[in-house]
């Protein structure tokens, strides 16, 4: 396969646009053939044409079909080899391992919505049956299932060139739901996207999808991904980045004329909490693994630790300052990403002090890791201190008393998890923090580190304002399927009309809610 610098709209490729944008190698600086092309509005006006389309078709796929999908999709992905490898590493520098991990984390969510999708259970089937003789008046025989939303638009994340990219959690389970979707590509990775975008293309037609199923778009300023919210052909969004584009795409989508769901999963400081008995324990583990986590990925994930709250210990502090002087750094993904992480850092020191920096590589976007200290109460009254500083960093917040530790979690926004180190008598004194952050976090973890976020049927990636546009749902694992759809109600339908979940002798052999009780 080949990289053309083309945007994929459906089966066909465009280059229509005039102005040419190009992948950079952050750690280096070199540019990297080819040109993509910005799309045009006429481009996104026949990507939308086509996607309604297909949508008619393929809403009505069954699960297996997709399933079939899903699967050549993830075929293809892999079929692509060292060309995808070579080209993630080029564009990100990050390291191969993580190149490698990251494929098969992509393709194995995908396997996993496949295997939901040959299920069929997950539409929520529900069915109340006809009572004719009720008095005083009889009800009518009532059904209900998960239905696709329509044409979804998707954004790509700077930090996941591919699971939270053009085949990763979001698009995949679009197109699990019914859903055709549309891609805007993240400059910082065009190769990497047109080579995935392609493996779609591919799978689409080797499994006789409709043509406009997906499409893919690149654009390196806000006009395509604006107009993308904006049309009115687009009933849902999922996107992954800053809290600042995330909140203008979602106040650009309640503004439209029919407003529609922004699913943006934004900012985070994942707070950790480590709990004083513990904390005498097991002070020097957690404080290596906690240094490890904060710069992981060069810090660049947004289950990223951001802030670690403890009461004083003198020894622990020590600790902290040791492992955070021996951490290493790297290069980060963007020249934009790195500029924004040390400008967060100088800003950030004007409230902090600092307890360890650690080292750089070499690179033209290499950073060092940085951990900050601060009191309580100087947490509580600058609300700068819990905004998000994307990268290798992390703020540690000392307390004098268990009512200080409670005051700060009071104090938290929204965020997607939240981590409580401690023993069982720990946590049995502390039963009311826990109870404080599950208002607050999508995720609470026990005894571990909230980077490495399992695809799965439980979990949960998500959280309350400004971590995402809506807590009710998550982007990562199973569950995600519902963003996109809506549940569609059938009254009197007789068994020939009905869809096949709900058709009466079960044909798909699903689990279904029937008058109040579960059954196959
Ligand atoms: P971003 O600036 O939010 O961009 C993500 C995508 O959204 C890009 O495709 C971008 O297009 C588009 N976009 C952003 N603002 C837009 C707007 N107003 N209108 C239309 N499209 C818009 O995020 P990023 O480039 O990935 O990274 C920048 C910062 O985001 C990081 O420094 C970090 O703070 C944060 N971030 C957070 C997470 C997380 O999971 N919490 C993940 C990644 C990044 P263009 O690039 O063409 O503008």
């Amino acid at each position: 396969m080949q990289l053309t610098g083309r945007n994929i709209i459906g089966f066909e490729s465009f280059s229509e646009g005039t102005v040419a944008i190009q992948a950079t190698n952050p750690a280096t600086g070199e540019t990297l053939a080819p040109l993509f092309y910005k799309a045009t509005l006429d481009e996104l006006n026949y990507a939308t044409e086509k996607a309604e389309k297909a949508f008619q078709v393929y809403r009505k796929k069954s699960g297996i079909d997709k399933a079939i999908f899903l699967e050549k999709i993830a075929e293809e992905i892999e079929n692509l080899g060292d060309l995808l490898i070579e080209r993630y590493i080029s564009e990100s520098a990050l390291p191969q391992g993580r190149a490698i991990g990251e494929r098969g984390r992509t393709i194995g969510q995908l396997k996993l919505f496949a295997q939901l999708l040959r299920d069929g259970s997950w539409v929520n089937a529900r069915i109340d049956t006809a009572l004719p003789e009720r008095q005083p008046a009889p009800r009518p025989d009532i059904r209900a299932m998960e239905r696709p939303i329509g044409v979804v638009g998707v954004f790509g994340a700077s930090n996941f060139p591919l699971a939270f990219s053009v085949a990763g959690g979001d698009t995949t389970s679009a197109l699990a739901a019914g859903c055709c979707v549309i891609f805007k590509a993240h400059p910082a990775h065009l190769g990497t996207s047109e080579l995935v975008g392609l493996a779609i293309q591919k799978a689409a037609k080797a499994c006789n999808m409709p043509d406009g199923v997906f499409s893919l778009l690149f654009d390196d300023t806000h006009e395509i991904g604006m107009a993308l919210v904006k049309h009115p052909s687009i009933k849902a969004i999922g996107f992954t980045g800053s809290y600042k584009g995330g909140k203008a795409l979602f106040d650009a989508a309640v503004a439209r004329p029919e407003p529609i769901p922004v699913y943006a999963e934004m900012g985070s400081v994942n707070p950790v909490f480590v709990l004083p008995r513990i904390l005498k324990e097991k002070g020097k583990t957690i404080a290596e693994n906690y240094v490890s986590s904060v710069t992981l990925g060069v810090g660049q994930f947004c289950t990223n630790p951001g802030i670690l709250l403890c009461q004083s210990d003198e020894l622990f502090m020590k600790e902290l300052e040791q492992q955070s002087t021996k951490s290493q750094g790297g290069n980060m993904l963007t020249a934009g990403i790195k500029d924004a992480y040390l400008k967060g850092i100088e800003h950030s020191k004007n409230y902090t002090k600092i307890i360890g920096i650690g080292k750089a590589p070499e690179g033209l976007s290499a950073v060092e890791s940085v951990i900050l200290h601060t009191s309580v109460e100087e947490f509580n009254q600058n609300p700068h201190l819990s905004e998000e500083i994307f990268g290798p960093t992390s703020l540690v917040v000392e307390a004098n008393s268990k009512e200080e530790i409670l005051s700060a979690a009071h104090n938290l926004n929204g965020h997607l998890t939240a981590t409580v180190h401690g023993t069982d008598e720990d946590f049995a004194e502390y039963t009311d923090l826990l109870e404080i952050l599950e208002q607050k976090v999508g995720r609470i973890l026990l005894n571990g580190f909230p980077t490495g976020v399992e695809v799965s049927h439980a979990m949960v990636h998500g959280g309350p304002f400004p971590a995402t546009t809506d807590s009710r749902s998550t982007s990562v694992g199973t569950m995600a399927i519902t963003r996109f759809t809506r549940p569609v109600c059938y009254q009197n339908y007789p068994d020939v009309l009905l869809p096949f979940e709900l058709k009466s002798d079960n044909p798909l052999s699903i689990w279904r809610l029937v008058d109040g009780e579960m059954k196959k």
